[in-house]
């Protein structure tokens, strides 16, 4: 069973960070945000996102020319990953075996920032229990003809159906357009299961109605419509990590939020690098998480 309480990353004092380079690189031209913004932003929040990513397996935006540059989607450790990166061999979907990683610690997390990583994915499983997911994500992708308020309202949507298979859930703004529903579970259904779950999920919402929602990723289908994204809950998908940097103009962050702030906020950019690691874990997911229920199966 889950232990309630989760250890804290160990003081930063005690950790040797590594050393910047190209400190003064600028990473966002638009705001004019340099590399070294972003390793302070980093260090700043890092406790909670080490909350977050500690023990899961990565992938990771790296933007080595900044983000009007070419951005890298990576998945497997690969060279100038320092000893704090810890890599994981796993066997891949298709049965071949491949080396990812994880971070566990700042040096670790300071050790990508250097590697000029921007955004950080996390599975949503941990290593230690890799096949049995511990949350589940759903990621409402708006076409552009959707105001905020109905995304707002779609993701009120999730949670109340959610509710009523036992679980409870928190929205987070993804930094983008949209709003992500995390529902926290138990690790012990396997991602078989977990994604025939979600999968029947959406597409309960997508029948249910039609005209607001769609279950599958056809861009015709969406026109006008919400996207309920499932597919962030198979083995080896995604989700943008809360307090994740955005490789987006502006640079947002991705951040859990209480219902009630869902309410009264008024654009989905509402956290960047500016404001976010001033912010702390509501204690209401804090709580959700710590006695998450199993998969109702
Ligand atoms: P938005 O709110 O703007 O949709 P988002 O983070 O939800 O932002 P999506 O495009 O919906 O963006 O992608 C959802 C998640 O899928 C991402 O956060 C990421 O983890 C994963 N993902 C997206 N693109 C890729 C990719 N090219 N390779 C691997 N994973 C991806
Ligand atoms: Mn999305
Ligand atoms: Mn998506």
């Amino acid at each position: 069973s889950r232990a309630a309480a989760k250890p804290r990353s160990p003081p930063r004092t005690s950790v040797a960070l590594p050393t910047l380079s190209s400190p003064e690189r600028v990473v966002y031209p638009d705001a004019g945000i340099t590399k070294r913004d972003v390793f302070d932003y980093y260090l700043a929040a890092a406790d909670q996102i080490l909350d977050e990513i500690g023990g899961r397996l990565l992938s990771i935006v790296r933007c080595p020319d900044g983000i009007a540059g070419q951005h890298f989607f990576q998945k497997h450790a690969g060279p100038g990953f320092g000893e704090s990166v810890r890599r994981h061999v796993i066997t891949e979907n298709d049965g071949d075996q491949a080396t990812y990683f994880s971070v566990d610690d700042v040096a670790g997390l300071m050790n990508l920032v250097q590697m000029n990583a921007i955004e950080l994915h996390p599975w949503g499983s941990k290593v230690d229990t890799l096949e049995q997911p511990d949350r589940l994500v759903f990621d409402l992708d708006p076409d552009v003809a959707i105001g905020w308020s109905e995304v707002k309202a779609a993701a009120r949507d999730v949670r109340d159906r959610l509710a009523e298979t036992g679980l409870a859930s928190y929205p987070r703004l993804s930094g983008g357009k949209g709003v992500h529903v995390v529902a926290p579970i138990a690790p012990h259904a396997d991602w078989a299961q977990v994604r025939r779950f979600c999968e029947a999920f959406a597409d309960a919402m997508a029948q249910g109605q039609p005209q607001r929602y769609v279950a599958t990723m056809s861009k015709a289908k969406r026109e006008g419509r919400i996207f309920i994204d499932w597919l962030r809950n198979g083995r080896g998908a995604t989700a943008i990590a809360s307090w994740s940097l955005r490789a987006r103009p502006g640079a947002p962050v991705a951040m859990p939020l209480t219902w009630e702030e869902l309410a009264r906020v008024r654009q989905p950019g509402r956290y960047t690098i500016k404001n976010a690691a001033a912010r702390e874990l509501p204690a209401f997911v804090a709580a959700m998480t710590a006695r998450a229920p199993a998969l109702p199966l």
